[in-house]
């Protein structure tokens, strides 16, 4: 392998990369991708974060536990009654696992298809695009015309607090207890926080969750957080605001925090602990000080729009710069390189990436929130419409939360959408494409929803934002 030239070569087999090696492959050309992460058995485990120790299984996961507690909770309603029903977490981690694996699996038959040299190893970018390869036999080096840096993110850590893989976890440890936790702590109310702790919360844990910020959900609007707050302590999730954790202590099986609340320092007891702060590109040893490429302040690779990095002919993707950390905006960018570096005009637009945290209900939203249009000086419209009014959402027994629209006061452009409800994460979709086309409200006003839908819920509030939804008094 020493000496080889590729047209492109990857380091990094999560969503961004694998999806810009394939694009590559697809556009003819030659492309080596390099993943170090490997499964229990050593197999190569592609598909990075997301599909591994991420999205895929901490949906997996989601949804096992939606269906046990719909089964408890929410079955009798629909006149179905259930003696005995027991959770074996054993098996639920199994077919978790099963997921994971066939999907493993699935991208290694699909490098293959498309001839795509895959190397299970670490790649680190030397100067002039040569790549040293690392693997359990040897260290080899390759060139790369094109090479797309894709190493994605990991973990933050806080001090006072050291992650042992038993009872104080990341999560790589929160996907695969072995049993539900009596108590389980969580640092971060953040989107991991929330959906590990709705998970463990339906299986039966006490959850408590720390968050530093005095404020649950920033990113969203005041309206669309305190929904979320509603039905989370609804829920039965303990969220203590403005407490920030000092430190955490292991003894006999249990986690030790401590905590600052106000000006009060204070102390709990939890079997696992959760750590979910935040995370941080993952740049450490992965370019060299001649390579051209440079950091940000915050340990990103610095980038342009195109993710042009300073390195001629270096790309950066993902995780590993500015932007959200989402799987597909990994992806798109991943594509985008790929046709730029093709000759083709690569597109992705960061001002449009969807954003859905996968609790119950969903939350999901893309564009502008009211917050940020308030503070840019724009003005606008904007009309709502609870699930509550639909039909559809009635007879499926989830009817709480809403949409919101928001839409440019002159030109009616929509700007924004916030959705919390049942099937936000798909609802979002027609937004995102709406918003891409330059769309207005009057134009999703004016497309005919099929009834009964939950979509109907932002057909109605597109009407709603020139004050004429049908099913609400405007
Ligand atoms: P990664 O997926 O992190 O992939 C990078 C890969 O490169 C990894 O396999 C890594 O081991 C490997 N690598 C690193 N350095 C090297 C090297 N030097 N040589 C070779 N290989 C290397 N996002 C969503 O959009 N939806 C979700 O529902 C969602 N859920 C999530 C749930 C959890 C619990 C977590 C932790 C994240 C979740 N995310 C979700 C975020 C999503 O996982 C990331 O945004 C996404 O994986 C980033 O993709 P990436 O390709 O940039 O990097
Ligand atoms: P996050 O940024 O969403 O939340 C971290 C939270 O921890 C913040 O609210 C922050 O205020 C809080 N925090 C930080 N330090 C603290 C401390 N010392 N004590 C108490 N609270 C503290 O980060 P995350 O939940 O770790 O997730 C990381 C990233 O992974 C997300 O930002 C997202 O990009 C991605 N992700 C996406 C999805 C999804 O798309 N559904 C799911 C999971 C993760």
């Amino acid at each position: 392998m020493s000496g080889k030239e590729f047209d492109v070569v990857v380091i990094g087999g999560g969503p961004g990369g694998y999806a810009a090696a394939i694009r590559a492959a697809q556009l003819k050309l030659s492309v080596m991708l390099i993943d170090d992460r490997k499964a229990d058995d050593g197999k190569p485990a592609p598909g990075g974060t997301c599909l591994n120790v991420g999205c895929v299984p901490s949906k997996a996961l989601l949804d096992s536990s939606k269906h046990f507690h719909h089964i408890q909770h929410d079955y009798v309603a629909h006149g179905i009654k259930v003696k005995d029903v027991e959770m074996d977490v054993k098996q639920m981690i199994t077919r978790k696992n099963g997921v994971v694996k066939q999907l493993n699996g699935g991208l290694m038959q699909l490098f293959k298809a498309n001839k795509i040299e895959f190397v299970n190893g670490t790649g680190y970018l030397l100067a002039d695009r040569q790549v040293q390869v690392t693997t359990d036999e040897d260290t080899t080096t390759v060139t790369g015309k094109h090479v797309i840096l894709a190493a994605g993110s990991v973990p933050f850590t806080i001090p006072g607090v050291e992650i042992d893989g038993q009872h104080i976890v990341d999560n790589v440890g929160a996907l695969a207890f072995e049993k539900t936790p009596k108590k389980l702590g969580v640092i971060g109310a953040g989107v991991i926080g929330l959906e590990m702790g709705s998970v463990w919360k339906r299986l039966g844990s006490e959850v408590t969750l720390f968050e530093a910020a005095d404020e649950l959900l920033a990113v969203v609007d005041t309206d669309m957080a305190r929904a979320a707050a509603r039905e989370f302590k609804k829920q039965g999730l303990d969220i203590r605001l403005g407490t920030k954790v000092q430190g955490a202590k292991v003894s006999r099986s249990k986690v030790k925090v401590t905590y600052v609340e106000g000006e009060k320092e204070q102390e709990a007891t939890f079997d696992k602990l959760l750590v979910a702060v935040g995370r941080r590109a993952a740049s450490e040893q992965l370019v060299a000080d001649d390579s051209g490429v440079t950091l940000t302040e915050r340990g990103q690779i610095e980038v342009n729009d195109q993710c042009q990095t300073q390195a001629d002919q270096v790309w950066a993707i993902g995780d590993l710069v500015r932007g959200p950390m989402l799987a597909h905006k990994a992806s798109e960018e991943g594509i985008a390189v790929a046709e730029t570096i093709a000759g083709h005009h690569g597109h992705f637009n960061l001002d449009h990436v969807p954003w859905v945290i996968y609790t119950d209900p969903e939350i999901a939203w893309v564009g502008k929130t009211e917050k940020e249009l308030k503070a840019e000086g724009v003005g606008y419209c904007s009309g709502s419409f609870p699930f509550a009014a639909t039909g559809r959402g009635l007879a499926m027994g989830e009817a709480s939360g809403h949409v919101k629209l928001l839409a440019d006061a002159e030109t009616d452009r929509l700007l924004g959408a916030q959705i919390i409800g049942p099937n936000a994460s798909e609802l979002i979709a027609e937004c995102v494409v709406t918003m891409e086309f330059a769309g207005s409200s009057e134009d999703l006003a004016r497309i005919v929803h099929a009834h009964p839908t939950l979509s109907e819920a932002v057909h109605e509030a597109a009407l709603a934002v020139d004050g004429r939804a049908i099913h609400k008094a405007n």
